[in-house]
């Protein structure tokens, strides 16, 4: 779960960006904090680059498929 300390930093938003599951190694459509819907990790990545891996994330095979969600977008 992200964690912040002063709400007046951050803007509720339904934008669509937020529903798409990014699949392991994708680029990154925006600048923020994503989280994998498997087991909960959570990683900041800047746009245009490189969703972690399956390789480069440490996922047990008990949490099923990883996919990353953003959840907090840097604008
Ligand atoms: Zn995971």
């Amino acid at each position: 779960m992200a964690l912040y300390q002063d709400q007046s930093f951050l803007i509720q938003s339904s934008q669509p960006l937020f529903d798409l599951k990014n699949a392991p190694g994708a680029i990154a459509t925006a600048s923020g904090i994503y989280r994998c819907n498997g087991c909960g990790c959570e990683i900041a990545v800047e746009k245009g680059y490189e969703l972690p891996s399956h390789a480069k994330h440490d996922h047990g095979f008990q949490f099923g498929p990883a996919t990353w969600q953003l959840i907090v977008a840097a604008i």
